[in-house]
């Protein structure tokens, strides 16, 4: 293929790659993406099967286990070596297992949030998934958007790209449609937009020339990444604790074992074999792998609540999110606008019927044939000043582009206009497309009646400000009635509406850009549409509150409006508003107070969100930001908790952020909170329930050999134990849903540690009771006459029911664990319990087993005493509960 394209004219490569205007037909689209395949780079190859079950030895905790059996093996041992390989072994097939399902599910969610590109076919604007773009199509590109394929470019307002990822040139580079020069080096070739690319600004589009392999990208060889699972603080955090523990557990290991040999008199290899066998069962090596699920099973959650997880560090930390900065068009509200009033010169109309279907009636109190004549300027404008269409869909009129747009275009049915026509007669010349920065919308076109016209819509005040005429019914101009427009606006605003501005004017065919518009426009007008507030953000609102996390709406629309809508949602009890302009007037000194007040930002524009960001977190606050446009990526990459829209955002804001809203609804977010706290809690809750049954093991052991009487338990009975319990029971906590008040609580602040005040207390309040527990019942069994075996069985039995009973207790770390609901547990709970109490039939009943690892069969009589023992436990530990909970000793994921 002809590789100049840059050097052509852009309708001979339209003519050349065989399409037009219109775009491709979808026949011969599939057509052709059979021919040249999907527009898609190499996939990199994902790690090997082997490779991620080789990894999962890869930690200091599985390295220590490996030493220990080869010194269980060294002393021939081979029991005890064999047992301690298939906790390891357990551990690996466990973790490798349910780490694939987590990529998988990772993998599934990153494709719901594949890119789409906007093509014409058929003549129709469509999104199509970017990897079905074929060359031939035509591409529409925005700000904001990554250039899809590479494309010769047919159509450029005020745009330019960001072309650092090929080029490395950090200025974006401006577009036109001309034909650059044949010796253009990829940086010069300004007629050119290149895949991979990103929009800076403006709007434009192109042929695609090349897709997939065969663009520039493409032949860099660039490969593309597989879903990074990534580390988070928390499982950073976790892994210094794993190597700090390895080497406590093994230096006290060698206290031990010289105090028992030196000091008790113990066999050496007697003794090391105990030791071994001790420091393998405190050894917490399941817990990395069952955190890890932990916050996939998040991830996963979050998904399912239309919260798409980027980056896996964000699931810990929107679980501290202690305040939201929401969008409001779209977020807070549903964003199905409905042009409800029109106010030109001299007349009010409004417009009956809802939705977009342009059925309905503009109707004044007047004479209505007088101000639907009235009106025609400002609908005309708002028609080509437009870039939405309409279009039914099932009967059903859906909106392509922006809603408030499409509305305008309903609004113009109703009057009787038709919308395609008048767009075809009066042919768009040039654009200034819509930015929050300036907050209009500008274009020229060329008229039937053979002049050129300027129209403008945007944003009242800019509006008012532009012009110093308005223009009368009778086609007369005269001077701007300034306070009048100003009244009607706050009138509207008041009462919830979106109000839009028009004028026009006619102009010199030039180009033009924001800031040189050619001419002076002419006011035409306003026009109010209502936009209801979502009835789930009110509920979510609410549940913001009672979690004590702050709601700050942040938009570009008008102070009333927002006030409004922010009342209408309970925001605040007296919402107080804001506005871009004081954010800019306060100092970096003065803004954190400020910005703490305010419930409400109006008129502001993405630059603002980066400075009210940083004021909050200047404060210790943990801040969750949306945002949609291409000018939002800062502050989201700022705020702790990046959150894009998936449906209305930019690719620009969606690669910034960490999560991506599938459907741009607050409600959304708050759910996502809720499954972050729930994972954090779940985190807390292994922990809580690993380290002390761990501690209590070695604490009986320890206790025995300080005492210097026999072992309650054998060395490969205590490796037994850590066998069937350790990767069943630890991991069933990772799958414990939502506990209930879980939104009643205050967020958990930002840097506090896992291992608090708190946790440290239970690990040794639980041992203790644990190795009272074993060491009462082993001391009872013997006392009543029963053999060593026997009474070694028991204490093994005993010490899995606590452990069970604990499981059932650390569910609900501060709330009463003894309900119905407590007490069902979930299906991975009981399953669990299930296992293991299966096990130790086997264990205690079975010829094999008794043989290996030296147990007796017991009778009803001595099976009661493990779940007497298991009972005890239960009510001391619901006793602890309610006396923690009486003087509020909890640390942060406890009781409110
Ligand atoms: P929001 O926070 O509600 O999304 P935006 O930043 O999108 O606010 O818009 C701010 C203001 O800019 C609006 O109140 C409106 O006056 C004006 N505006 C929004 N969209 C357009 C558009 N497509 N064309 C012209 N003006 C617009
Ligand atoms: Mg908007």
């Amino acid at each position: 293929m002809n590789e100049n394209w840059h050097v052509r004219e852009a309708g001979d490569v339209l003519a050349e790659l065989a399409s037009g205007p219109r775009g491709l037909g979808a026949e011969e689209a599939a057509h052709r993406l059979a021919e040249y395949g999907p527009n898609a780079l190499p996939q990199a190859e994902p790690p090997s099967a082997l490779r991620r079950f080789l990894a999962q030895f890869n930690s200091a905790l599985i390295y220590f286990l490996l030493a220990s059996a080869a010194a269980a093996s060294a002393i021939g041992h081979f029991v005890d070596a064999g047992v301690i390989l298939a906790v390891v072994l357990v551990n690996a097939v466990v973790g490798f297992l349910q780490e694939g399902k987590a990529q998988r599910a990772l993998a599934a969610i990153a494709a719901l949030v594949a890119p789409h590109a906007n093509v014409l076919r058929d003549g129709r604007r469509e999104g199509v998934a970017v990897a079905d773009l074929v060359p031939g199509d035509i591409v529409l590109i925005e700000a904001g958007d990554r250039v899809p394929a590479d494309l010769r470019l047919t159509v450029a307002h005020a745009l330019t790209i960001d072309e650092a990822l090929l080029t490395g040139e950090s200025v974006a580079a401006a577009k036109t449609t001309a034909p650059a020069p044949a010796e253009a080096a990829l940086g010069e070739r300004h007629s050119m937009a290149y895949s991979g690319t990103l929009v800076a600004a403006g709007q434009g589009r192109g042929v695609v020339t090349a897709t997939g392999r065969e663009t520039e990208i493409g032949h860099i060889g660039t490969l593309v990444g597989t879903v990074d699972a990534g580390t988070t603080p928390l499982l950073r955090q976790m892994d210094g604790f794993g190597r700090r523990i390895t080497v406590l557990i093994g230096l006290g290991s060698l206290v031990l074992f010289l105090f028992a040999v030196l000091a008790r008199g113990y066999g050496w290899s007697e003794a090391l074999i105990a030791v071994v066998a001790l420091a393998v069962g405190v050894m917490p090596e399941g817990l990395p792998a069952v955190m890890t699920i932990a916050l996939a099973i998040g991830v996963q959650r979050m998904a399912a609540r239309k919260a798409v997880v980027r980056l896996l560090p964000a699931v810990e930390t929107v679980g501290a999110t202690s305040v939201i900065c929401t969008d409001k068009t779209g977020t807070l509200t549903r964003n199905e606008m409905t042009a409800r009033r029109v106010a030109v010169p001299g007349h009010d109309l409004f417009a009956t019927g809802g939705g977009y279907a342009p059925d309905g009636k503009l109707e004044s109190e007047g004479d209505d044939v007088a101000a639907l004549a009235a009106s025609l300027p400002l609908l005309r404008c708002a028609v080509l000043c437009n870039d939405a269409r309409l279009h039914p869909v099932d009967g059903q009129w859906r909106v392509e582009g922006d809603p408030m747009e499409g509305a305008l275009l309903a609004l113009a049915g109703k009057a009787g206009i038709d919308t395609l026509h008048l767009r075809s007669e009066w042919t768009r010349r040039d654009t200034v497309p819509f930015d929050a920065r300036h907050r209009f919308m500008a274009t020229v076109n060329h008229g039937a009646d053979g002049r050129t016209y300027l129209c403008v819509k945007g944003a009242p005040e800019r509006l008012l400000h532009l012009c110093t005429r308005q223009l009368m019914p009778d086609g007369s101009i005269v001077p701007l009635d300034s306070r009048h427009w100003h009244l009607l606006v706050e009138e509207a605003a008041a009462a919830g509406e979106r109000v839009l501005a028009f004028a026009a004017a006619e102009a010199p065919a030039g180009p033009i850009r924001a800031d040189a518009l050619g001419a002076e426009p002419v006011f035409l007008g306003l026009v109010g549409f209502i936009d209801p507030a979502r009835d789930e953000a009110v509920a979510a609102i609410a549940e913001c509150r009672s979690a004590g996390i702050a709601v700050k709406m942040i938009t570009g629309d008008h102070a009333a409006t927002a006030l409004a809508i922010a009342r209408a949602l309970n925001l605040a009890d007296r919402p107080l508003v804001a506005t871009g302009a004081d954010v800019d007037r306060l100092s970096d000194a003065d803004l954190p107070d400020f910005v703490q007040k305010a419930d409400v930002f109006a008129r502001t524009s993405p630059e603002h969100k980066l400075r009210i960001v940083q004021a909050l977190q200047s404060r210790g606050a943990v801040v969750a930001m949306t945002g949609d446009g291409v000018n939002d990526a800062p502050s989201l990459k700022q705020a702790d908790v990046g959150i894009a829209m998936g449906g209305k955002g930019t690719d620009a804001a969606r690669e910034a952020a960490r999560i991506v809203l599938l459907d741009d609804n607050f409600a959304s977010i708050v759910a996502a909170v809720r499954e972050g706290r729930t994972v954090y809690d779940n985190i807390r809750k292994v922990i809580a329930w690993t380290l002390p049954t761990n501690g209590g093991e070695g604490l009986t052991v320890i206790a025995a050999i300080a005492a210097g009487v026999v072992m309650p338990m054998s060395a490969v009975q205590i490796l037994w134990v850590n066998l069937v319990t350790a990767v069943t029971l630890g991991l069933a906590l990772a799958f414990e849903p939502a506990e209930p008040g879980l939104m009643a609580r205050p967020p958990r602040s930002a840097g506090a540690p896992l291992l608090d005040g708190f946790m440290a207390w239970r690990v040794v309040f639980v041992s203790l009771l644990f190795a009272l527990a074993c060491l009462g019942v082993f001391h009872l069994a013997q006392a009543q006459g029963r053999d060593l075996e026997t009474a070694r069985t028991m204490v093994v039995n005993t010490l899995v029911v606590l452990e069970i009973f604990y499981l059932f207790n650390v569910r609900y770390l501060s709330l009463p664990s003894v309900t119905l609901r407590g007490f069902l547990g979930t299906p991975a709970v009981l399953w669990a319990v299930g296992l293991v109490s299966l096990a130790q039939l086997l264990f205690t009943y079975v010829p094999l087993f008794q043989e290996v690892f030296g147990t007796r069969a017991l009778t009803l009589a001595e099976g009661a005493v493990p779940v007497a023992a298991g009972v005890g436990l239960m009510i001391a530990l619901e006793a602890e509960k309610a006396v923690l909970r009486r003087f509020r000793l909890f640390g942060q994921g406890g009781a409110a």
